[in-house]
């Protein structure tokens, strides 16, 4: 549910508290609680609210739930049921309905001193009319448009990650052992440091030329990271998002290079956020990039001489400015780059086969045939 929403009277983005005061001053009748909000001022949200993912409109104030112990347990939102959000929009499904979506950076009060970093460059960018909530907000929806424009479905089978894991290693092994070609005789089975292992994975190995030709697609592919953690990112979003239709980022590939070079660039170039490098928050500085570039219609050179114009300005801006919620589009880009590549690949995961207990077998054999000493337990 969002806890923010853009009003058009206003070009900004308000919470609950924020309108309602905003209203207050705007109909000259004091405001108590959620609770006793006029019929007149809920007519009037119901037009000048928009949801900041999908741009509807119809929103409906929703109190916070109050605890027994009398605390809030969560801030007051809005809920957008009339006519509702529309498909594939970030807060329109059960499982996002409770959470700020994932790429949403919220610049509010933060414990990260690099978002708060962030949070001061966006106030003083405002301030000095480099870019405004509405420019913010029509990003977003700029991003909304392109998302639905380009979704793909998640067929990948997610024990292709195993697999290609397995035959890896196997294919590693492999490398280990006699050059292609060379067969094994009796003379180089008596060198005492001959490595079985690998004999026995390049035996396996010749036993399974198309999963040796997948492996081979896989690297001339050059599917950059799928061993590391945005791999093991990629496998989990197969299983959660298995049979639904995503966004393809890949369609953002241009904008992303340009976005991590900017990102990296004023995280070197500040002083503020080079001191807070490695710490969490990173994904504010990629919003804050994403957003220089954006009213830029991403021309880089033009974005960082907009930043640089801000830094020389920090310092002055009202804080309140930064009351926004700032759009990463790149949230998780790896992981989804790295799914869409494995997917285009059609690679079909085979039942019954365990290439490690074939190897292990292939060894056992290998060595008594040869009359070398058993495999080391
Ligand atoms: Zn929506």
């Amino acid at each position: 549910m969002p806890l923010t929403a853009y009003s058009i009277s206003h070009s900004g983005e308000l919470d609950v508290e924020q309108t309602l005061h905003q209203l207050s001053a705007q109909f000259g009748v004091p405001y108590t609680s959620v609770d006793s909000i006029p019929e007149v001022w809920r007519d009037y949200l119901r037009i000048d609210l928009q949801c900041p993912s999908c741009f509807v409109t119809g929103a409906e104030v929703v109190r916070s739930t109050t605890k027994k112990t009398g605390k809030a347990s969560r801030q007051s939102f809005f809920r957008f049921t009339t006519p509702g959000h529309k498909p594939h929009c970030d807060f329109g499904s059960p499982e996002t309905a409770n959470a700020i979506p994932e790429n949403l950076v919220s610049l509010t009060e933060s414990k990260s001193k690099l978002t708060r970093a962030v949070r001061e460059l966006v106030c003083t960018g405002i301030e000095q009319g480099i870019f405004s909530q509405v420019s913010i907000r029509n990003m977003r929806e700029w991003f909304f448009n392109t998302k639905v424009e380009s979704l793909f479905v998640v067929t990948l089978d997610p024990q292709l990650y195993a697999w290609i894991s397995v035959l890896r290693e196997n294919t590693f092994l492999s490398s280990l052992g006699l050059p292609a070609g060379v067969a094994l005789t009796p003379e180089i089975a008596a060198l005492p440091q001959f490595d079985w292992r690998a004999e026995a994975a390049r035996r396996v190995m010749e036993r399974y030329p198309q999963h040796e030709a997948n492996m081979k697609a896989i690297t001339d592919q050059r599917i950059i990271g799928m061993f590391s953690p945005a791999g093991r990112r990629a496998e989990a979003l197969t299983q959660r998002f298995q049979g639904r239709s995503v966004f393809d980022p890949t369609v953002l590939s241009d904008e992303y290079r340009k976005t991590c070079a900017l990102a990296d660039f004023i995280g070197r170039n500040y002083a503020p956020l080079k001191a807070a490098r490695g710490n969490s928050g990173t994904e504010s500085v990629l919003a804050f990039a994403a957003l220089l570039l954006f009213i830029r219609d991403w021309d880089i050179g033009q974005a960082i001489s907009d930043f640089v114009k801000i830094v020389a300005a920090v310092g002055r801006a009202n804080q309140d400015l930064g009351n926004v919620m700032g759009l990463n589009p790149f949230h998780d880009y790896e992981a989804w780059r790295i799914l869409k590549q494995l997917q285009g690949l059609n690679i079909a995961v085979p039942e019954n086969i365990d290439i490690k207990a074939e190897r292990m077998a292939m060894e056992a054999a290998l060595r008594k045939q040869f009359g070398a000493p058993p495999m080391p337990v």
